[in-house]
């Protein structure tokens, strides 16, 4: 077991001396170390067996930090970190020559956002350093979204998860990169597209792994249960399908009535789309542990969250 604590001075003491904490933000739990340690960060990497081509995201405790960071900004990029920052909205930019290349897997670029959680924004401004936090998870597995799916994934390899409570958006962050000067989505997330057009104008939209190959996120399988897990618009027709077989329902709005279903979680009743974002990867992990034989999980409305929602779902549903 790690410790599972609040002490936040703790935290900090464990980071100056170069060892990972898991932390609290209000998208997933990441798994922290000091950008400028190369034993921290490689860490990181081993910590979850994620492979060294893929970069991570760098957390700063404002935007006033941004410069000791990136080299360049653009006008939309400012707009966008005056617009949502804090909170969960990463920009990828060009970098300075501090970042090591562990970080950026040797791109030119770096990825970076202020999170919007109080006890993490503490922590970060009494660090003089900023924190490489990808989420707290084994490569591939659900994301953590409470202190104790942080320890039940990794007991005794991590020192310590500093406890917020559980995450209030539960996705991971929106990531915008540059393309000239113009913002391009490269991954669908907690910032809605809504949103984040009505500051900069339409914006181009690659959430596709043919165009961000090495980012992890983007893979076909991602965030996946290890029960089979099936996406669909028509839950009662995949229910008939599988009748003989111990069904898991994860349905959006409305619970669904058949003998066949063992267990069953619906992720807003109030029809919320943010609501059942924040409940999405908790939902998944209380399934996976249901033994069933299979999980039906039912597609969101594809407007604001729902379309990350379904991109997520999407994710765990390819089988391997
Ligand atoms: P995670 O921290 O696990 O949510 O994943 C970090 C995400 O940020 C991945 O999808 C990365 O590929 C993406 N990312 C980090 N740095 C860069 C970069 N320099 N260029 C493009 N994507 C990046
Ligand atoms: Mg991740």
């Amino acid at each position: 077991m790690s410790i599972i604590s609040k002490d936040i001075s703790k935290a900090a003491d464990l980071l100056t001396a170069e060892e990972l904490v898991a932390i609290p933000t209000e998208t997933v739990y990441g798994l922290a170390g000091n950008i400028y340690s190369e034993k921290a960060i490689k860490c990181i990497f081993e910590t979850k067996q994620r492979p060294f081509f893929n970069p991570l995201i760098v957390h700063i405790p404002s935007v006033e930090a941004l410069e000791n960071i990136v080299s360049y900004v653009p006008e939309k990029a400012t707009q966008l970190a005056d617009a949502f920052w804090p909170g969960p909205l990463t920009l990828v930019l060009k970098k300075n020559s501090r970042i090591p290349d562990l970080i950026t897997a040797g791109k030119d670029t770096v990825a970076v956002r202020v999170p919007n959680h109080p006890t993490t924004l503490e922590l970060l401004e009494a660090l003089d350093f900023p924190l490489a936090a990808p989420s707290a998870n084994p490569f591939g597995s659900i994301s953590p979204t409470t202190a104790q799916h942080v320890d039940d994934y990794f007991k005794e390899k991590i020192q310590m998860v500093l406890d917020g409570g559980p995450c209030q958006r539960g996705i991971e962050s929106t990531i915008i990169g540059f393309e000239g000067d113009e913002p391009v989505i490269y991954r669908l997330g907690s910032t809605s597209i809504e949103a984040i057009e009505a500051i900069v104008g339409p914006v181009d939209i690659k959430n596709k792994k043919e165009i961000a190959p090495d980012a992890p996120g983007m893979l076909d399988r991602h965030y996946a249960p290890s029960t089979l897990t099936i996406l669909t618009t028509d839950i009662s027709e995949a229910i008939e399908l599988h009748q003989d077989k111990r069904i898991g329902v994860l349905a959006f709005q409305n619970a669904h009535k058949h003998d066949a279903i063992t267990f069953q979680i619906v992720l807003s009743e109030a029809n919320d789309l943010s609501e059942a974002a924040s409940k999405l990867y908790d939902a998944l992990h209380q399934l996976d542990k249901q033994d069933l034989d299979i999980i039906i999980a039912e597609r969101c409305p594809d407007v604001g969250l729902g379309t990350s929602i379904n991109d997520r779902l999407q994710r765990a549903t390819v089988s391997s």
